[in-house]
C-alpha cells in the first residue's frame, strides 16, 4: 500500500466531515501560511515540491502563480477547474466526495499566494452532489473561519464561489471556461495575454484543476522534499490519482505514486482484464489521448516518461480495450463526442471532425473504401492547424489507430463490415 495523501480520510459512501479534516492536521497548513509566509514564499515552496498541474498539460503550478505580475491589478481570481467531461476521466468526482476539505484549503492557499480574493470552483453540472457537497463543506469552513473576511485573523480574506457549467466539453478549456464564468459564449482565447496577465474580467486569473490544489495544504505541511519523494520519479511530486475504466475486474479511482509503472496500475491496482479477455490497447490519460501498445506497458506513468515514448499522461483515465473490442467502433463514438462538443469556432475542427466521423462510420458499418484512409490521414493533420486543443485530442486517438491497428482498419474494409460483430 502506497502513502494515501488526497485519499487518507477516504471513507466508504460519506465524505470526511471538517472535524475529521481537521483531527487530521486539515486547515493548519493555512494558519501557518497567513501567518508566517508571503505570498511569494508559497509559491517558491510549491515550485520546490515539482507540483505539476494534474489537469492535463502538467505545467508546473508555481510558474503559472508566479506568472501573476507583482504589479498586475486587482482584484485577483482563481479558479479551481472540477469540469472533467472527458470520457473516462472521474478522478475530481470522487475527490470532491472523498475529502473536499483538502480542496477547499489548497484554494484558499493558492489564492493567498497570487492575492486573490475571490475563488470560484466551476463544477461540471452533471455533477451536483458534487456542487452541492462544495456549497455546504464551503459554509463549514466560512463558519470555522477558515474562509471568508479577515480568516484566522490574519487580515486576509476570501470568497469562495461554486459555479456550475454550461455543460459543455470545451467549458473546461482554460480560457474558455473564464468566458463561461464572464457569462459569455464559451469560445477559447488564444494567448497573449494570458489569463494571469488579463483574466476574468481584465483581471489576473489563475485557472487550477482541483487535484493541483489540493495537493497544495500537505506540501506546506510536510514541505517540499516529503512531496517530492512520494513520487518515484523526478521533476514531478507527489502522488496522482488514476481513474481507471474499461474490460478490468476492478475498475475506479487509485492514488498512487507519479511514476507507478501503467503494468501495475491495471494488473495490480485495477486487478488485470475480466476473466477471460486479453489486453489489446489503452488509452493511458483520457480520451484524447493516443492508444498505447502492450509493448509499453512497463512505462511510468508521469509526463516525461509519457512524453518520451510518444504518449500523453493527460488526467491519468486510463481505459482499457481487451481483444474482443473493435477499435473502429469505440474511435467512432470518441470522434462523435468531440464533434459534439466542438464549439465550432475554426474550421478544421467544425468542419473535420464530421467528416472523420462519417469516414469511421462507412468503415464500421460496411461501406468503407481503401481511400478513406489516407483521406482521414490528411484531415488529422488539419486537426493540428485548430484554434485550440480540442481538436489535436480528438485526432489523437485517429491517428493512432491507424498507426498501430491499420490492419484492424483494413479487415473492416475488405470485409464489408466489422469482424467483431
Ligand atoms: S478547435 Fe474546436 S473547440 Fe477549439 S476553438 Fe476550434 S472549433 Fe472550437
Amino acid at each position: 500500500m502506497y502513502p494515501q495523501v488526497l485519499f487518507r480520510n477516504r471513507k466508504a459512501k460519506r465524505i470526511a466531515t471538517l472535524d475529521e479534516y481537521c483531527g487530521g492536521g486539515g486547515y493548519q497548513a493555512l494558519g501557518d501560511v497567513l501567518a508566517k509566509y508571503a505570498p511569494k514564499e508559497v509559491c517558491a515552496l510549491v515550485e520546490k515540491a515539482n507540483l505539476r498541474g494534474r489537469g492535463g498539460a502538467g505545467f508546473p503550478a508555481a510558474k503559472k502563480w508566479e506568472a501573476v505580475p507583482e504589479d498586475g491589478a486587482f482584484p485577483r481570481y482563481l479558479v479551481a477547474n472540477s469540469d472533467e467531461m472527458e470520457p473516462g476521466t472521474f478522478k475530481d468526482r470522487v475527490l470532491i466526495h472523498a475529502d473536499p476539505h483538502t480542496i477547499i484549503e489548497g484554494v484558499a492557499i493558492a489564492a493567498y499566494a497570487i492575492s486573490a480574493s475571490k475563488a470560484f470552483i466551476f463544477v461540471r453540472p452533471d455533477y451536483e452532489s458534487s456542487a452541492w457537497i462544495l456549497e455546504n463543506e464551503i459554509e463549514k469552513a466560512k463558519q470555522a473561519g477558515y474562509l471568508g473576511k479577515n480568516i484566522l485573523g490574519s487580515g486576509y480574506s476570501l470568497e469562495v464561489i461554486v459555479h456550475r457549467s454550461g455543460g459543455r466539453y470545451i467549458c473546461g478549456e482554460g480560457t474558455a471556461l473564464l468566458n463561461a464564468l464572464m457569462g459569455k459564449r464559451a469560445n477559447p482565447k488564444k494567448p497573449p495575454p494570458y489569463p494571469t496577465v488579463e483574466g476574468l474580467w481584465g483581471r489576473p486569473t489563475v485557472v487550477n484543476n482541483i487535484e493541483t490544489l489540493a495537493n497544495v495544504p500537505h506540501i506546506v505541511r510536510n514541505g517540499p522534499e516529503w512531496f517530492n519523494e512520494l513520487s518515484m520519479v523526478e521533476k514531478s511530486g507527489g502522488t496522482k490519482i488514476f481513474s481507471v475504466s474499461g474490460r478490468v475486474k476492478n475498475p475506479g479511482c487509485f492514488e498512487l505514486p507519479m511514476g507507478v509503472p501503467l503494468r501495475e496500475i491495471i494488473e495490480e491496482h485495477a486487478g488485470g482484464m475480466l476473466p477471460g479477455l486479453e489486453f489489446k490497447t489503452c488509452l493511458p490519460g483520457g480520451a484524447s489521448t493516443r492508444f498505447l501498445t502492450p509493448d509499453l506497458l512497463d512505462v511510468r506513468m508521469d509526463f516525461d516518461s509519457m512524453a518520451e515514448v510518444g504518449h500523453r499522461m493527460g488526467t491519468g483515465a486510463i481505459i482499457v480495450f481487451d481483444r474482443k473490442t473493435c477499435l473502429v467502433g469505440a474511435t467512432l463514438n470518441l470522434t462523435q463526442f468531440f464533434m459534439r462538443e466542438s464549439c465550432g469556432w475554426c474550421t478544421p475542427c467544425r468542419e473535420g471532425l464530421p467528416y472523420l466521423k462519417d469516414l469511421l462510420w462507412r468503415i464500421e458499418n460496411g461501406e468503407g473504401k481503401e481511400e478513406y484512409i489516407p483521406m482521414i490521414q490528411s484531415m488529422c493533420k488539419h486537426l493540428w492547424n485548430s484554434y485550440c486543443a480540442l481538436a489535436p485530442g480528438a485526432a489523437s486517438p485517429i491517428e493512432s489507430l491507424l498507426t498501430f491497428f491499420e490492419d484492424e482498419v483494413r479487415e473492416h474494409i475488405v470485409q464489408k463490415g466489422c469482424p467483431f460483430k
